[in-house]
C-alpha cells in the first residue's frame, strides 16, 4: 500500500470519528402535560418550538369532548342522555356523540355483549363511583342490572337531528373505554390541519403519532409497562407515522372488598369484573380503535380476542396474564415481531395466531 493511500485512509477514518463526534444527537422531542378527562394528556414534539400550540389545540379539543362525554359532569350531554332513560324524550347530542355511541354499539354487537357500553349501572354497583366503602353486589342485584344494560334498547335516531334515547329507567350509558381514544383522534386531525407534522399525542396512555420523531430514531419509541412493577417496562416498539397504541390495565383503577382488588373493567355479559388479565396493549390504525379494542381484548382474552381482529388490518394486541410469578406474554404475531425486550426482566413470548392447537 503506497504512503498516499495510507493518508487517505487514515484522514478519512479521522475525519469520519470528527464528523460523529460533531454531529449533532436527534433533539430530544419536547412533552408538555396537563391533567383533563380524568387523567394527564401530554403532546410530545420533535420540532419544540411548536409545543405551546399543539398543546393549545389538543388542550380544547379535550376539554369540549369532556364537556359532553364526561360521566361525572351533571352538565355533560352524556348526563342529560342518562337522565332521561325510561322517558319518551329523546336527547340531542353532537355527530361526535353519535359516531363514538355508534361505534360502541358495534363492538357490543361483535362482542357479544362482552364490551358494552350500557355497563354504567354496574360499574356503579361495585363501587365504582367514589363510594367509600363498596360492599360486593348480590348476585340477585347484578342479574336485576343486567337488564338495564340491553344494547338493543338505545335508540340512536340520525336525520334532521341527531338524538339518543335510553328505554328503560336506570340505563346509563359509560363511554370510557373509548372516548380518550376518540378525543385522540379528533386532535390528532386538528393537529394535522394546523400544519403540525411531527408529534405524539398522549392521553392517559391512549397514543398516537404524526409523523415519525427524527430519522435517526426510526418512529416513536413506545414502552410496555411491566403490570407487576411500577415505573418498569418489559418490552418496547417503535410508532409509525398515524399509528395508535392504546393500552387497558388493571393496576391504575380498581376498588377493593374484603381486601380483594377488582379491576375497573367489567365482562357485560356477566357483571363481574375481569380477573386473570392484568395488561392488554394493541396497535391500531386509529386511536378510537386501539382504545375500544384494548378493553374488549381485556375482556376477551387471547383465545376469543384474536377473532375479533381477523378482519381488522392494522390491528396487532399483546396479552399479560395476572400471572405475577411468571411474567407471560401473549403476542399477535405482527405484535411479536415488532416488539424488543427491555433490560433484563425474563418473560416467556407465545404467538397466538387463532388457529386451533
Ligand atoms: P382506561 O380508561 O383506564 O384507559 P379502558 O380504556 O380499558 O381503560 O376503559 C376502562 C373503562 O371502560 C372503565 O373505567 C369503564 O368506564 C368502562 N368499562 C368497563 N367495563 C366495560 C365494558 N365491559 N364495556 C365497555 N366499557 C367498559
Ligand atoms: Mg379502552
Amino acid at each position: 500500500m503506497s504512503h498516499y493511500s495510507l493518508f487517505v485512509i487514515r484522514y478519512s477514518l479521522s475525519f469520519a470519528l470528527l464528523f460523529t463526534a460533531c454531529r449533532p444527537a436527534p433533539p430530544v422531542p419536547l412533552r408538555l402535560e396537563w391533567p383533563t378527562m380524568g387523567t394527564i394528556a401530554a403532546v410530545q414534539c420533535a420540532d419544540t418550538a411548536a409545543a405551546p400550540q399543539a398543546r393549545d389545540i389538543a388542550q380544547r379539543t379535550f376539554q369540549a369532548l369532556d364537556n359532553e362525554l364526561s360521566a361525572w359532569n351533571p352538565a355533560s350531554t352524556l348526563s342529560a342522555v342518562n337522565a332521561a332513560a325510561g322517558t319518551p324524550q329523546p336527547v340531542a347530542v353532537s355527530s361526535n356523540f353519535a359516531t363514538i355511541l355508534q361505534t360502541a354499539l358495534t363492538y357490543c354487537a361483535d362482542t357479544e355483549g362482552a364490551f358494552n357500553p350500557l355497563i354504567g349501572p354496574v360499574m356503579q354497583a361495585w363501587g365504582f363511583n367514589g363510594v367509600p366503602r363498596p360492599i360486593r353486589p348480590a348476585d340477585e342485584d347484578l342479574a336485576a342490572l343486567l337488564t338495564r344494560t340491553r344494547w338493543h334498547d338505545v335508540h340512536l335516531a340520525t336525520g334532521a337531528q341527531t338524538t339518543v334515547r335510553l328505554a328503560t329507567p336506570g340505563m346509563k350509558l359509560d363511554l370510557g373505554a373509548i372516548a380518550k381514544g376518540y378525543a385522540v383522534d379528533v386532535a390528532w386531525e386538528r393537529l394535522k390541519a394546523a400544519g403540525h407534522t411531527n408529534l405524539l399525542i398522549d392521553l392517559g396512555g391512549n397514543l398516537r403519532a404524526l409523523g415519525e420523531a427524527a430519522p435517526e430514531r426510526g418512529g416513536w419509541r413506545t414502552g410496555v409497562r411491566n403490570p407487576f412493577q411500577s415505573n418498569a417496562l418489559v418490552g418496547k416498539f417503535l410508532m409509525h407515522d398515524g399509528e395508535a397504541v392504546a393500552t387497558s390495565g388493571n393496576y391504575e383503577r380498581f376498588v377493593e372488598i374484603d381486601g380483594l382488588r377488582y379491576a375497573h373493567i367489567m365482562d357485560g355479559r356477566t357483571g363481574q369484573p375481569v380477573t386473570g388479565m392484568a395488561g392488554v396493549t394493541v396497535i391500531a390504525p386509529d386511536a378510537m380503535t386501539a382504545d375500544a379494542l384494548s378493553t374488549a381484548l381485556f375482556i376477551l382474552g387471547p383465545q376469543r380476542g384474536v377473532a375479533l381482529l381477523r378482519d381488522r388490518p392494522g390491528c396487532e394486541a399483546l396479552w399479560i396474564p395476572d400471572t405475577p410469578d411468571q411474567l407471560t406474554l401473549l403476542a399477535t404475531p405482527g405484535f411479536a415481531t415488532r416488539l424488543t425486550p427491555v433490560g433484563n426482566t425474563p418473560y416467556r413470548l407465545t404467538v397466538v395466531t387463532g388457529q386451533p392447537d
